[in-house]
């Protein structure tokens, strides 16, 4: 036997998750994976006694984040990144070879690669034409299920879903599956999150994380707020001490108030950036976002060719933006996560500069609506 035929017919079938981090592109601006691109200045002074093995679910981060998701202690669950969250949730929730869960494409690719790394089925409903999830269509698809996935604010287009439909998908998903709102860029969107709805739905799960608005995307930390029951179904499946102290150490710091208005405050200039840099695209270059972005990247479409070109051309000035193949066929989606201002001015160069030597219809993508 070779090792490769030791693993499962499942293994054996996966693809390992291409994440922003793991491509070979090398480059010095960083606009590809949605991080905050200031650093939380949380991380300084520790004092840590690393040679414990850390609390599996520390009280005092635990209440911090109760504290100001507004829930209570038991409804919390600290989890290592939300990604980790995700699988827990397929691995308590679904049978392998026999359970399937639903996806909205195009969405957080995750959910997908999770449930495929533990045979178990994916349905795809995919979003409408404004990137909202088709109620009929999901409830088609309601008894084949055991969990929905709603990315909300959605990645990859920043588009979000109303609460009214969040909570008509609840009701038709009542007594039948889970409904999993994935709220990691929830900071950078003006619509509140989710979480009035957990006391209504005891079939709601809440997701969010730390490496977004917290600027803390090294330390792996993300956390699940739904009903105690559901938390400690997965408190079965979660590992021992899913964090290490520093992490813990870190995101309670993270949680304090003078650390979360500097979080805010991050949000704040993330979301002006944003705005300056989408006025500033349309006016010069002509290009309409695919959508509103409530989060802290802008999406835009093109024909795959433009978009293949401008991908590498920003590649070879040691800029990293993300491509997306998922929304329509022979048209691609750039996005471009928010960084510093500097980094941003060096964007608006290189765009220039391709737009420059390139024809202005073939790279213009006005013909797309809003
Ligand atoms: C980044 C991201 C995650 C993963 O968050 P981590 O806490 O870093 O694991 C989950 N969901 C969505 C939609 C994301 O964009």
């Amino acid at each position: 036997m070779t090792i490769k035929q030791l693993q499962t017919a499942t293994t054996a079938k996966l693809k390992p998750y291409q994440s922003a981090r793991s491509t070979d592109l090398t480059g010095s601006v960083w606009l590809n994976a949605n991080e905050n691109p200031y650093l939380n200045p949380a991380i300084k002074g520790l004092e840590i006694h690393a040679n414990r093995y850390p609390q599996p679910q520390p009280e005092v981060l635990i209440q911090a984040y109760a504290d100001y998701a507004t829930v209570a202690p038991n409804n919390v669950l600290v989890t290592r990144g939300a990604d980790e969250g995700i699988e827990l949730l397929i691995r308590s929730f679904c049978e392998p070879s026999q359970d399937s869960i639903l996806i909205t494409s195009p969405t957080y690719g995750m959910y997908a690669v999770s449930a495929n790394s533990q045979n178990v089925g994916v349905i795809d409903v995919p979003l409408d034409q404004d990137f909202q999830p088709i109620k009929d269509d999901i409830s088609a698809q309601i008894a084949a299920t055991k969990i929905v996935f709603l990315c909300c604010p959605n990645n990859p287009t920043g588009s979000r879903i109303p609460l009214e439909t969040i909570e008509s998908i609840l009701q038709l998903a009542q007594g039948k599956c889970l409904v999993v709102v994935d709220e990691a860029y929830i900071e950078f969107s003006a619509q509140p999150s989710a979480v009035n709805l957990l006391e209504k739905y005891p079939n709601l799960v809440i997701l969010r994380t730390l490496s977004k608005a917290f600027g803390l995307a090294g330390i792996r930390c993300g956390f699940v707020l739904a009903n105690t029951d559901i938390i400690q179904i997965m408190k079965k499946q979660i590992a021992p001490y899913p964090l290490c102290c520093f992490a813990i150490d870190t995101a309670i710091q993270a949680l304090q108030t003078p650390y979360l208005a500097w979080m805010k405050e991050s949000v704040k200039q993330i979301n002006q950036q944003k705005q300056s840099l989408q006025s500033w695209l349309k006016e010069t270059l002509s290009w309409t976002p695919l959508c509103t972005s409530d989060t802290n990247f802008i999406a835009y479409q093109f024909d795959t060719e433009v978009a293949d070109s401008l991908f590498f051309f920003l590649a070879e000035q040691d800029m990293l933006v993300r491509k997306f193949d998922t929304v329509q066929p022979s048209q691609s989606e750039i996005r471009i996560t928010m960084g510093t201002p500097q980094e941003m001015s060096q964007l608006k160069k290189y765009l220039s500069l391709f737009f420059a030597k390139n024809d202005n219809r073939t790279v213009s993508n006005a013909g797309v609506t809003v």
